[in-house]
């Protein structure tokens, strides 16, 4: 068991253009839902590069990962 503090990882379906690269880069984390766009794949999660990644190379800013207990935006770093 991990002392890492759980995130949760949010997107902004308002936003998302359903270019599927999160769910190819964390797909532990993100995948696409039905109707073409990105959803949380669990309700938390912990930290990892892959879902760091994620985060940073969304092309419409979609993606939130933040601190569970504190919400402290872990990234995108801006
Ligand atoms: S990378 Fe961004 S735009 Fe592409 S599917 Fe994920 S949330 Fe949507």
């Amino acid at each position: 068991m991990s002392d890492a503090p759980r995130l949760v990882v949010t997107v902004d379906r308002t936003r998302c253009i359903g270019s599927g690269l999160c769910a190819r880069t964390a797909p532990a984390d993100l995948s696409l839902a039905p109707d073409g766009r990105a959803t949380p794949a669990r309700p938390d999660t912990a930290a990892s590069a892959e879902l760091t990644e994620a985060a940073e190379m969304c092309p419409v800013e979609a993606i939130a990962v933040r601190d569970a207990a504190t919400g402290e935006l872990i990234a995108p770093a801006w």
